[in-house]
């Protein structure tokens, strides 16, 4: 899926990024190799949610699945539809600044 909030450069450095990428390197999460031949089951993305100010930062090359899910528990709430599928919450850090929410008992982060 291309993220429509990422545009034609994103892309290019995307794909530079992928051409670059030695084939096996780790997953920057999940510590599994990775394979330009599937390279539409990876992302290039900051480090450092946009969200939380990491527009300049650096980037890096994951499996989408393991970025998904790293982007959510830094609390990057952009991503809502992941962010309201059931395997989310079970990860789920608690919303920052609400406190409506107190019927999922979460544990501390
Ligand atoms: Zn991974």
């Amino acid at each position: 899926m291309a993220d429509p909030a990422y545009g034609y450069a994103h892309q290019k450095e995307r794909a530079a990024a992928i051409a670059a990428m030695v084939d096996g390197t780790r997953c920057p999460f999940c510590r599994k190799p990775m394979f330009k031949a599937k390279a539409r089951l990876l992302d290039y993305d900051h480090v450092i949610p946009v969200a939380l100010g990491g527009m300049d930062g650096p980037k890096r090359l994951s499996h989408r699945t393991c970025n998904r899910r790293a982007g959510a528990v830094m609390g990057n709430r952009m991503r809502g539809s992941y962010v309201n599928s059931p395997s989310f919450n079970r990860r789920r850090a608690p919303p920052k600044g609400k406190v409506a929410n107190r019927k999922r008992q979460l544990p501390k982060w």
